[in-house]
């Protein structure tokens, strides 16, 4: 068996033109969506990501407002501009690129933007109401990961779902959704200190992994059809690339491809998904403060 690719590039490709649309008939109701992105110092990743949503921004013709502030901004000045946001009606959603500095509470920094605006959907309200099932901004990695799953009809319901990693941003969240009603997966999420990874993995229909860790996934730990969504984007030193390195996943993709259903490759898999979800809440988010019909 050789996967079907799952490619996110397409996908997101799909969505970002239907977004255009919908982007463009908003603006004949005068409403123009408007991010606003706030990266403190200049960590290349954490840069690279903040300009990537800002020009994707302007290419479906929202606003963008970039506040890239230095390191050293105290957490005073960004609570303040964290309220001068909420207050300003051009910004339908707010986004602080993390991780923050040290000397920065991000937990007080989060919990600080206005809920209607949280289109990342880590605050506290956010978070519960997904808990509970209600409607809000879903996280964008899990939402673009269940958007993925959706488009390739992958079987959810009663499917064995397993995950690697439990951060607040992706495992965790992404559990709670597959648990829940419509998808209605049998959920295990594992960690480093899960004793055996390979016995969970090797019945699992679906894994996904967000370890953050090259390798964390071999073909020995994969069901044969099994589908296999790689979230882990880890940077490894490639002198043959211009840039000195690449981008590589948590699985073993050569190896998982030969055995698997479907696999997302890395990149062009999960990461064009969030971006494009990042979008797709800010809409919603100009949508719902106009009282206008989201249609997608
Ligand atoms: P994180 O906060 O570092 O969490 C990693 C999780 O993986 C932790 O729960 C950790 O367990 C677990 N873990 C690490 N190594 C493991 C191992 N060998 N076996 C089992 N569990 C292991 O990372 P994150 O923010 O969730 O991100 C995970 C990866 O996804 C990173 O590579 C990140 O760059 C990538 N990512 C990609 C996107 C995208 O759009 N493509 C978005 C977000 C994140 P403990 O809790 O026990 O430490």
């Amino acid at each position: 068996m050789t996967a079907a690719v799952l490619s996110g590039k397409t996908l997101a490709q799909e969505l970002r033109q239907s977004l255009k649309e919908t982007v463009s008939s908003l603006a004949q109701n005068g409403v123009v969506p408007g991010l606003a992105v706030v990266l403190l110092g200049d960590d290349p990743a954490s840069s690279s990501y903040v300009l990537g949503k800002e020009r994707t921004c302007r290419e479906l013709g929202m606003r963008s407002f970039d506040h890239h502030l230095s390191a050293a901004t105290s957490q005073a000045e960004l609570l303040s501009l964290i309220s001068q946001l909420n207050a300003n009606p051009d910004v339908h959603g707010i986004l602080v690129q993390l991780p923050l500095p040290q000397h920065i509470n991000a937990q007080e920094i989060l919990q600080n933007i206005n809920p209607d605006k949280d289109v990342d959907g880590f605050h506290p309200v956010s978070v519960g109401k997904m808990v509970l099932g209600e409607e809000t901004f879903l996280p964008c990695t899990p939402f673009g990961i269940l958007k993925l799953l959706e488009k390739a009809h992958v079987t959810l319901s009663g499917a064995e779902v397993v995950i690697v990693g439990r951060s607040n941003i992706v495992g965790k969240p992404l559990a709670l959704l597959l648990m829940q009603q419509p998808y209605n997966a049998t959920v295990t999420v594992c960690h480093t200190k899960t004793k055996d990874l390979a016995v969970h993995l090797r019945r699992a229909d679906i894994i996904i992994a967000a370890a953050g860790r090259p390798h964390t996934v071999t073909a020995e730990m994969v069901k044969p059809g099994a589908c296999v969504i790689d979230v882990g984007v880890n940077r490894i030193e490639d002198l043959t690339n211009p840039k000195g390195f690449r981008l590589i996943g948590d699985v073993d993709y050569d190896e998982v491809a030969l055995l698997a259903s479907a696999i997302t490759p890395v990149p062009g898999g999960v990461g064009p998904m969030t971006i494009t979800m990042l979008m797709y809440n800010t809409v919603l988010s100009a949508c719902r403060r106009h009282g206008i019909a989201f249609p997608l």
